[in-house]
Protein backbone atom coordinates (compact mmCIF):
# COMPACT_ATOMS: atom_id res chain seq x y z
CA UNK A 1 0.00 0.00 0.00
CA UNK A 2 0.84 3.45 -0.59
CA UNK A 3 2.04 5.33 2.43
CA UNK A 4 3.19 8.99 3.21
CA UNK A 5 6.40 8.88 4.64
CA UNK A 6 8.80 11.49 6.40
CA UNK A 7 12.47 10.97 6.09
CA UNK A 8 14.51 13.08 8.23
CA UNK A 9 18.42 13.58 7.52
CA UNK A 10 16.75 12.25 4.16
CA UNK A 11 19.37 14.51 1.64
CA UNK A 12 22.15 12.75 4.15
CA UNK A 13 24.58 9.46 2.82
CA UNK A 14 21.69 6.72 4.33
CA UNK A 15 18.59 9.17 3.99
CA UNK A 16 18.88 9.58 0.45
CA UNK A 17 19.32 6.14 -0.46
CA UNK A 18 16.63 5.63 1.43
CA UNK A 19 14.65 8.28 0.09
CA UNK A 20 15.18 6.61 -3.56
CA UNK A 21 14.09 3.39 -2.49
CA UNK A 22 10.96 4.78 -1.38
CA UNK A 23 10.11 7.21 -4.51
CA UNK A 24 10.67 4.00 -6.42
CA UNK A 25 8.96 1.64 -4.85
CA UNK A 26 5.97 4.41 -5.39
CA UNK A 27 5.70 6.23 -1.89
CA UNK A 28 4.98 9.98 -1.56
CA UNK A 29 8.51 11.11 0.44
CA UNK A 30 8.78 14.21 2.44
CA UNK A 31 13.01 14.50 2.74
CA UNK A 32 13.48 16.83 5.30
CA UNK A 33 17.12 18.45 6.56
CA UNK A 34 18.98 21.11 7.50
CA UNK A 35 21.97 19.85 5.00
CA UNK A 36 24.11 20.19 8.19
CA UNK A 37 26.80 17.12 6.33
CA UNK A 38 24.97 16.98 3.31
CA UNK A 39 23.89 18.88 0.27
CA UNK A 40 21.47 19.07 -2.14
CA UNK A 41 23.02 16.89 -4.72
CA UNK A 42 22.45 13.93 -2.90
CA UNK A 43 18.91 14.24 -3.54
CA UNK A 44 18.50 16.54 -6.65
CA UNK A 45 17.64 13.81 -8.74
CA UNK A 46 14.71 13.23 -6.96
CA UNK A 47 13.33 16.74 -7.34
CA UNK A 48 11.44 16.16 -10.78
CA UNK A 49 9.32 13.34 -9.25
CA UNK A 50 6.12 13.67 -8.54
CA UNK A 51 6.01 11.71 -4.99
CA UNK A 52 9.16 13.56 -4.04
CA UNK A 53 9.22 16.63 -1.63
CA UNK A 54 12.48 18.30 -0.30
CA UNK A 55 11.77 20.27 3.13
CA UNK A 56 14.81 22.69 4.52
CA UNK A 57 14.13 22.21 8.28
CA UNK A 58 15.34 21.70 11.41
CA UNK A 59 14.14 18.43 13.52
CA UNK A 60 15.27 20.62 16.88
CA UNK A 61 12.12 22.47 16.12
CA UNK A 62 8.64 21.03 15.95
CA UNK A 63 6.98 20.61 12.11
CA UNK A 64 3.06 19.58 11.26
CA UNK A 65 2.89 17.15 8.72
CA UNK A 66 0.43 14.53 8.17
CA UNK A 67 2.39 11.53 7.04
CA UNK A 68 1.53 7.17 8.15
CA UNK A 69 5.54 6.31 8.53
CA UNK A 70 8.54 8.22 10.02
CA UNK A 71 12.24 7.69 9.50
CA UNK A 72 14.25 9.42 12.02
CA UNK A 73 17.52 9.78 10.40
CA UNK A 74 18.27 13.00 11.34
CA UNK A 75 22.27 13.09 12.90
CA UNK A 76 25.49 13.68 12.02
CA UNK A 77 27.15 10.56 12.02
CA UNK A 78 30.66 10.49 11.45
CA UNK A 79 33.20 11.30 15.27
CA UNK A 80 34.72 14.69 13.15
CA UNK A 81 30.80 16.05 12.38
CA UNK A 82 29.12 15.36 15.36
CA UNK A 83 32.06 16.74 17.47
CA UNK A 84 32.10 19.80 15.17
CA UNK A 85 29.40 21.19 17.56
CA UNK A 86 28.45 18.07 20.03
CA UNK A 87 25.52 20.00 22.10
CA UNK A 88 23.82 20.41 18.53
CA UNK A 89 24.72 17.00 18.27
CA UNK A 90 23.29 16.14 21.46
CA UNK A 91 19.47 18.32 20.87
CA UNK A 92 18.93 16.97 17.41
CA UNK A 93 18.92 13.81 19.19
CA UNK A 94 17.13 14.56 22.10
CA UNK A 95 14.97 17.43 20.47
CA UNK A 96 15.23 15.83 17.30
CA UNK A 97 13.09 12.58 18.80
CA UNK A 98 11.09 14.36 20.65
CA UNK A 99 9.65 16.32 18.08
CA UNK A 100 9.49 13.24 15.60
CA UNK A 101 7.97 11.08 18.51
CA UNK A 102 4.99 14.06 18.99
CA UNK A 103 4.35 13.69 15.11
CA UNK A 104 3.81 10.29 15.35
CA UNK A 105 1.59 10.48 18.06
CA UNK A 106 -0.54 13.05 16.34
CA UNK A 107 -0.63 11.08 12.97
CA UNK A 108 -0.89 7.98 14.36
CA UNK A 109 2.45 6.90 12.25
CA UNK A 110 4.83 4.29 12.56
CA UNK A 111 8.12 5.87 13.68
CA UNK A 112 11.86 3.92 13.24
CA UNK A 113 14.93 5.52 14.78
CA UNK A 114 18.27 4.98 13.25
CA UNK A 115 20.09 4.03 16.34
CA UNK A 116 23.51 2.57 16.51
CA UNK A 117 26.15 0.11 17.23
CA UNK A 118 28.28 3.59 19.73
CA UNK A 119 25.25 3.05 22.54
CA UNK A 120 27.48 -0.13 23.38
CA UNK A 121 30.50 2.42 23.61
CA UNK A 122 33.81 0.77 23.70
CA UNK A 123 32.03 -3.32 24.78
CA UNK A 124 33.02 -5.68 26.62
CA UNK A 125 30.96 -8.11 25.09
CA UNK A 126 32.03 -9.12 21.69
CA UNK A 127 29.89 -9.59 18.90
CA UNK A 128 27.43 -7.30 20.57
CA UNK A 129 24.14 -8.49 21.41
CA UNK A 130 20.84 -6.53 21.93
CA UNK A 131 20.51 -7.42 25.39
CA UNK A 132 24.12 -5.94 25.98
CA UNK A 133 23.85 -2.53 27.85
CA UNK A 134 26.92 -0.88 26.43
CA UNK A 135 30.49 0.55 27.87
CA UNK A 136 29.84 3.86 27.08
CA UNK A 137 31.99 7.26 28.54
CA UNK A 138 29.74 10.26 29.59
CA UNK A 139 31.45 12.66 29.60
CA UNK A 140 33.71 11.78 26.48
CA UNK A 141 34.34 13.47 23.35
CA UNK A 142 32.09 10.56 21.84
CA UNK A 143 29.18 11.15 24.81
CA UNK A 144 27.09 13.91 22.83
CA UNK A 145 26.92 11.23 20.04
CA UNK A 146 26.25 7.95 21.79
CA UNK A 147 24.24 9.26 24.97
CA UNK A 148 21.83 11.23 22.80
CA UNK A 149 21.39 7.85 20.86
CA UNK A 150 20.71 6.00 24.11
CA UNK A 151 18.25 8.52 25.29
CA UNK A 152 16.76 8.49 22.01
CA UNK A 153 16.49 4.74 22.50
CA UNK A 154 14.71 5.50 25.76
CA UNK A 155 12.22 8.35 24.76
CA UNK A 156 11.36 5.74 22.11
CA UNK A 157 10.62 3.16 24.16
CA UNK A 158 8.89 5.44 26.51
CA UNK A 159 6.88 6.87 23.86
CA UNK A 160 5.66 3.22 22.91
CA UNK A 161 4.80 2.09 26.84
CA UNK A 162 2.93 5.02 27.81
CA UNK A 163 1.27 6.79 24.57
CA UNK A 164 1.53 3.28 22.43
CA UNK A 165 3.40 5.23 19.32
CA UNK A 166 4.50 2.45 16.99
CA UNK A 167 7.98 2.45 16.99
CA UNK A 168 10.89 0.18 15.45
CA UNK A 169 14.57 1.09 16.57
CA UNK A 170 17.39 -0.39 14.00
CA UNK A 171 21.22 -0.49 15.80
CA UNK A 172 23.08 0.66 12.74
CA UNK A 173 26.86 -0.40 12.69
CA UNK A 174 29.44 1.27 10.10
CA UNK A 175 27.69 1.58 6.90
CA UNK A 176 29.95 2.42 3.90
CA UNK A 177 29.41 3.33 0.35
CA UNK A 178 28.75 5.79 -2.78
CA UNK A 179 27.37 9.07 -1.78
CA UNK A 180 29.01 9.06 2.07
CA UNK A 181 30.35 12.51 2.76
CA UNK A 182 34.39 12.63 1.57
CA UNK A 183 35.17 14.95 4.40
CA UNK A 184 33.76 12.68 6.58
CA UNK A 185 36.85 11.58 8.49
CA UNK A 186 35.48 8.02 8.54
CA UNK A 187 37.72 5.53 8.16
CA UNK A 188 36.35 4.46 4.51
CA UNK A 189 36.43 7.70 2.73
CA UNK A 190 39.87 8.38 4.40
CA UNK A 191 41.30 5.69 3.01
CA UNK A 192 39.91 5.61 -0.15
CA UNK A 193 40.43 9.36 -0.56
CA UNK A 194 43.84 9.31 0.18
CA UNK A 195 44.38 5.87 -1.93
CA UNK A 196 43.52 8.01 -5.18
CA UNK A 197 45.08 10.96 -4.47
CA UNK A 198 48.51 8.91 -3.82
CA UNK A 199 48.72 10.30 -0.63
CA UNK A 200 50.14 8.25 2.75
CA UNK A 201 46.98 6.00 4.27
CA UNK A 202 46.42 7.48 8.10
CA UNK A 203 46.10 4.86 10.40
CA UNK A 204 44.93 5.76 13.88
CA UNK A 205 46.75 3.70 16.47
CA UNK A 206 48.23 0.54 15.60
CA UNK A 207 45.69 -0.61 13.26
CA UNK A 208 44.55 -3.75 15.13
CA UNK A 209 41.15 -2.26 16.10
CA UNK A 210 38.24 -3.37 14.15
CA UNK A 211 35.04 -2.37 12.71
CA UNK A 212 32.62 -4.09 10.79
CA UNK A 213 31.54 -2.60 7.87
CA UNK A 214 28.26 -3.25 5.53
CA UNK A 215 27.37 -1.98 2.13
CA UNK A 216 24.30 1.26 2.31
CA UNK A 217 21.92 -1.30 -0.09
CA UNK A 218 22.01 -4.38 2.21
CA UNK A 219 21.51 -1.67 4.78
CA UNK A 220 18.67 -0.22 3.30
CA UNK A 221 16.96 -3.23 2.93
CA UNK A 222 17.29 -3.82 6.11
CA UNK A 223 15.36 -0.77 7.55
CA UNK A 224 12.87 -1.02 5.30
CA UNK A 225 11.98 -4.42 6.03
CA UNK A 226 12.26 -3.62 10.24
CA UNK A 227 9.45 -0.91 9.02
CA UNK A 228 7.64 -3.71 7.32
CA UNK A 229 7.33 -5.89 10.84
CA UNK A 230 4.27 -5.81 12.50
CA UNK A 231 5.40 -7.49 16.08
CA UNK A 232 8.43 -6.22 16.77
CA UNK A 233 9.88 -2.94 18.23
CA UNK A 234 13.57 -4.22 18.17
CA UNK A 235 15.96 -2.74 19.25
CA UNK A 236 17.43 -4.48 16.62
CA UNK A 237 21.37 -4.79 15.01
CA UNK A 238 21.91 -3.97 11.27
CA UNK A 239 25.88 -4.43 10.39
CA UNK A 240 27.96 -6.82 8.77
CA UNK A 241 28.75 -9.57 10.87
CA UNK A 242 32.25 -10.19 9.24
CA UNK A 243 34.83 -8.35 11.34
CA UNK A 244 38.36 -6.49 9.92
CA UNK A 245 41.20 -4.47 11.39
CA UNK A 246 41.92 -1.02 10.27
CA UNK A 247 44.91 -2.48 9.25
CA UNK A 248 43.31 -4.73 6.95
CA UNK A 249 41.00 -2.57 5.78
CA UNK A 250 43.66 -0.24 4.19
CA UNK A 251 45.51 -3.06 2.55
CA UNK A 252 42.27 -3.58 0.83
CA UNK A 253 42.02 -0.06 -0.44
CA UNK A 254 44.80 0.02 -1.78
CA UNK A 255 44.64 -3.11 -3.42
CA UNK A 256 41.44 -2.47 -5.48
CA UNK A 257 42.48 0.86 -6.19
CA UNK A 258 45.87 0.66 -7.49
CA UNK A 259 47.29 2.59 -5.11
CA UNK A 260 50.93 3.11 -4.49
CA UNK A 261 50.17 5.10 -1.19
CA UNK A 262 52.32 3.94 2.26
CA UNK A 263 50.42 3.40 5.91
CA UNK A 264 51.66 5.77 8.52
CA UNK A 265 50.27 5.87 11.71
CA UNK A 266 48.52 8.85 13.94
CA UNK A 267 47.61 9.04 17.48
CA UNK A 268 44.43 7.27 18.56
CA UNK A 269 41.27 9.25 19.20
CA UNK A 270 40.26 8.86 22.58
CA UNK A 271 37.66 6.46 23.37
CA UNK A 272 38.30 4.64 20.02
CA UNK A 273 36.50 1.71 20.73
CA UNK A 274 38.70 -1.54 20.02
CA UNK A 275 36.37 -3.87 17.81
CA UNK A 276 32.82 -4.09 17.07
CA UNK A 277 30.94 -6.74 15.48
CA UNK A 278 26.69 -7.24 15.69
CA UNK A 279 25.85 -10.17 16.35
CA UNK A 280 22.77 -10.64 14.04
CA UNK A 281 20.44 -13.61 14.51
CA UNK A 282 18.06 -11.56 15.80
CA UNK A 283 17.65 -9.65 12.60
CA UNK A 284 17.85 -13.19 10.60
CA UNK A 285 15.03 -14.23 12.91
CA UNK A 286 12.55 -11.45 12.87
CA UNK A 287 13.42 -9.82 9.34
CA UNK A 288 14.85 -12.90 7.79
CA UNK A 289 17.69 -10.63 6.97
CA UNK A 290 21.53 -10.79 6.49
CA UNK A 291 23.99 -8.69 4.11
CA UNK A 292 24.47 -9.90 0.50
CA UNK A 293 27.48 -7.69 -0.58
CA UNK A 294 30.82 -8.69 0.94
CA UNK A 295 33.40 -5.43 1.67
CA UNK A 296 35.62 -5.48 -1.53
CA UNK A 297 32.50 -5.74 -3.95
CA UNK A 298 30.94 -2.68 -2.05
CA UNK A 299 34.48 -1.07 -1.69
CA UNK A 300 34.89 -1.17 -5.29
CA UNK A 301 31.54 0.58 -5.74
CA UNK A 302 32.55 2.57 -3.38
CA UNK A 303 36.20 3.92 -4.75
CA UNK A 304 34.53 4.03 -8.52
CA UNK A 305 32.22 6.23 -7.50
CA UNK A 306 35.03 8.44 -5.28
CA UNK A 307 36.30 8.94 -9.00
CA UNK A 308 33.30 10.36 -10.54
CA UNK A 309 32.79 13.00 -8.17
CA UNK A 310 34.52 16.42 -8.23
CA UNK A 311 35.74 16.82 -4.49
CA UNK A 312 35.47 21.07 -5.00
CA UNK A 313 31.39 20.36 -4.86
CA UNK A 314 31.63 19.56 -1.09
CA UNK A 315 32.63 21.37 1.63
CA UNK A 316 32.90 20.56 5.54
CA UNK A 317 29.88 21.13 7.75
CA UNK A 318 28.88 24.32 8.87
CA UNK A 319 26.20 25.53 11.91
P1 LIG B 1 24.86 11.78 7.27
O1 LIG B 1 25.60 12.79 8.07
O2 LIG B 1 25.21 11.61 5.85
O3 LIG B 1 23.29 12.06 7.33
C1 LIG B 1 22.65 12.74 8.38
C2 LIG B 1 21.69 13.76 7.78
O4 LIG B 1 21.00 14.42 8.84
C3 LIG B 1 22.42 14.84 6.98
O5 LIG B 1 21.77 15.05 5.75
C4 LIG B 1 22.32 16.07 7.88
O6 LIG B 1 22.35 17.27 7.16
C5 LIG B 1 21.00 15.80 8.58
N1 LIG B 1 20.87 16.51 9.86
C6 LIG B 1 21.78 16.59 10.87
N2 LIG B 1 21.30 17.32 11.88
C7 LIG B 1 20.05 17.70 11.51
C8 LIG B 1 19.05 18.49 12.12
N3 LIG B 1 19.23 19.04 13.33
N4 LIG B 1 17.88 18.69 11.44
C9 LIG B 1 17.70 18.17 10.22
N5 LIG B 1 18.61 17.42 9.59
C10 LIG B 1 19.77 17.19 10.22
O7 LIG B 1 24.98 10.41 8.06
P2 LIG B 1 24.48 8.95 7.69
O8 LIG B 1 25.66 8.07 7.71
O9 LIG B 1 23.60 8.96 6.49
O10 LIG B 1 23.62 8.61 8.99
C11 LIG B 1 22.18 8.64 8.96
C12 LIG B 1 21.66 8.15 10.31
O11 LIG B 1 22.09 6.81 10.55
C13 LIG B 1 22.15 8.99 11.50
O12 LIG B 1 21.11 9.14 12.44
C14 LIG B 1 23.26 8.15 12.07
O13 LIG B 1 23.43 8.37 13.45
C15 LIG B 1 22.76 6.74 11.79
N6 LIG B 1 23.89 5.79 11.72
C16 LIG B 1 24.74 5.78 10.65
C17 LIG B 1 25.82 4.90 10.64
C18 LIG B 1 26.78 4.82 9.47
O14 LIG B 1 27.74 4.06 9.55
N7 LIG B 1 26.58 5.52 8.38
C19 LIG B 1 26.05 4.04 11.73
C20 LIG B 1 25.18 4.12 12.82
C21 LIG B 1 24.09 4.98 12.79
N1 LIG C 1 40.48 5.52 11.55
C1 LIG C 1 41.76 5.44 11.05
N2 LIG C 1 42.18 6.35 10.13
C2 LIG C 1 41.37 7.34 9.66
C3 LIG C 1 40.05 7.42 10.17
C4 LIG C 1 39.63 6.50 11.11
O1 LIG C 1 42.54 4.56 11.43
O2 LIG C 1 41.83 8.12 8.81
C5 LIG C 1 40.04 4.52 12.54
C6 LIG C 1 39.37 5.11 13.79
O3 LIG C 1 40.34 5.44 14.77
C7 LIG C 1 38.49 3.95 14.22
C8 LIG C 1 38.10 3.30 12.90
O4 LIG C 1 39.05 3.74 11.93
O5 LIG C 1 39.23 3.02 14.97
C9 LIG C 1 36.70 3.68 12.44
O6 LIG C 1 36.60 5.08 12.51
P1 LIG C 1 35.36 5.90 11.94
O7 LIG C 1 35.61 7.33 12.26
O8 LIG C 1 35.09 5.53 10.53
O9 LIG C 1 34.07 5.37 12.75
P2 LIG C 1 33.79 4.85 14.24
O10 LIG C 1 33.47 3.42 14.05
O11 LIG C 1 34.99 5.03 15.12
O12 LIG C 1 32.65 5.68 14.69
Amino acid sequence: MIQRILVTGGAGFLGSHLCERLVDDGHDVICLDNFFTSQKSNVVHLLDRPNFELIRHDVTLPIFLEVDQIYNMACPAAPGHYQYNPIKTIKTSVLGSINMLGAAKRCGARILQASTSEVYGDPEVHPQVESYRGSVNPIGPRACYDEGKRVAETLFMDYHRSNNVDVRIVRIFNTYGPRMHPYDGRVVSNFIRQALAGHDITIFGDGEQTRSFCYRDDLCDAIIGMMGTDDFVGPVNIGNPVEFTIRELAEKVIELSGSKSKLVQRPLPADDPTRRRPDISLAKEKLGWQPKVPLAEGLQKTIDWFKSIDLGDYRPPTP
